[in-house]
């Protein structure tokens, strides 16, 4: 089989040369065992950040041991009464993730079935950590009410789609921030966004969010930090909500970053900014895949992906989040 391993460790933006491709062989299948080969693996920002050897709410990837994230897999040998091959699983217990591998092992404990009548990338993107990322952050912490403005940064990719529809099912006006005429495009013309702004091609992002918000911000959904966030932030209104939900911008700094003093405009504005991850609300999972559900069966919710196709492509698509080359969920198909 062939394994992708961390080679070593980046400093600043990551390359192909930190990953390292092996060819191994699996021991043989011992009972309660259960041999799957992944179909689509995801590829996420934060794994950017277990790139790096420092503490953090999750382990550091190690140097040469396969680089590890969430898939969805098939049985293709089982030992294990309760699988078959041609099931389709996730991993689950204590690290939720597949190597990435053209085939691992695990103990049957660690694979959980799942509904192979989905499209299988749901699981990844919309029904996964992605879109109970939106639906918490905003639920729990954005709180959304009618006729409010929401602006999401990061709008076109896996969370922040999702943040903006969100925002239009609760009756707010919803802005969000990309990079690139055509994700701008996209998000007014297919995702039902009221205006979007694309930061790549504006000198000026104060003047331009002052522009489609004209009564201020009610709630700003960050995903991505730095700038963007320090021209937002200025148009907070009274008693303004922040979720913290990620900063990639910052994620290849390799330097410590510094912003304007952000504290006295969210005193005088009563501003509530908190931060989260999404394992906060592991017990609460189900309430959001049965809302975000009901909310595509209905037809209120759409979804896009970027499938990059093949093994060999998992390091240039995990890099492919930091120039932008995804729309939607980015997933890579094995
Ligand atoms: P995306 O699908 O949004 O992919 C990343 C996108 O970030 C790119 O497509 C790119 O879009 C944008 N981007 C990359 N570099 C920069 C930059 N320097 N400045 C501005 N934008 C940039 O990823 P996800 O939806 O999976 O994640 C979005 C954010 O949410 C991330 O920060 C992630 O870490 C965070 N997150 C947090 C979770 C939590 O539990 N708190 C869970 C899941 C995600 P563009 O072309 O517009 O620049």
């Amino acid at each position: 089989i062939k394994q992708i391993l961390l080679a070593n460790r980046p400093q600043g933006l990551p390359d192909a040369n930190n990953f390292k491709t092996v060819e191994t062989a699996l021991p043989e299948l011992m009972p309660g065992e259960v041999m799957v080969k992944p179909l689509y693996f995801s590829v996420d920002p934060y794994m950017r950040g277990r790139m790096n050897d420092a503490k953090s709410y999750i382990p550091p990837f190690q140097v040469g041991e396969p680089i590890e994230s969430s898939g969805v897999a098939e049985v293709a040998e089982s030992r294990d009464d309760r699988y078959q091959a041609g099931d389709k699983v996730m991993s689950s217990g204590p690290r939720p993730f597949l190597p990435w591998a053209t085939a691992a092992i695990f103990t049957g404990d660690h694979l959980r079935k799942i509904d192979g009548s989905i499209p299988l990338t749901y699981y990844l993107g919309l029904l996964g950590v992605p879109g109970l990322t939106a639906y918490f952050g905003m639920a729990d912490i954005g709180k959304p009410k009618a006729g409010e403005t929401v602006v999401v940064s990061g709008a076109a990719g896996a969370v922040g789609i999702v943040v903006g529809q969100i925002a239009k099912i609760m009756g707010c006006r919803a802005v969000g921030i990309a990079g690139g005429s055509e994700k701008i495009k996209m998000l007014t013309d297919t995702f039902g966004f009221d205006a979007a702004i694309d930061y790549k091609g504006h000198s000026n992002i104060g003047a331009a969010i002052a522009a489609a918000c004209p009564n201020g911000v009610d709630i700003y959904f960050d995903n991505v930090g730095g700038e963007i966030s320090d021209a937002v932030i200025k148009h907070l209104n009274f008693f303004a909500r922040v979720p913290l939900c990620g900063q990639i911008a910052l994620y290849n700094t390799t330097e410590v970053p510094v912003g304007p003093r952000i504290q006295p405009l969210m005193v005088t504005r009563s501003v509530l900014m908190q931060g989260f991850i999404i394992g906060n609300y592991a017990n609460r999972f189900g309430e959001g895949i049965k809302q975000l559900s009901e909310w595509v069966k209905a037809g209120k919710i759409k979804y896009t992906e970027t499938v990059e196709e093949g093994f060999d492509h998992l390091p240039e698509a995990l890099l492919g989040l930091f120039s932008g080359r995804n729309s939607g969920k980015m997933v890579v198909k094995v």
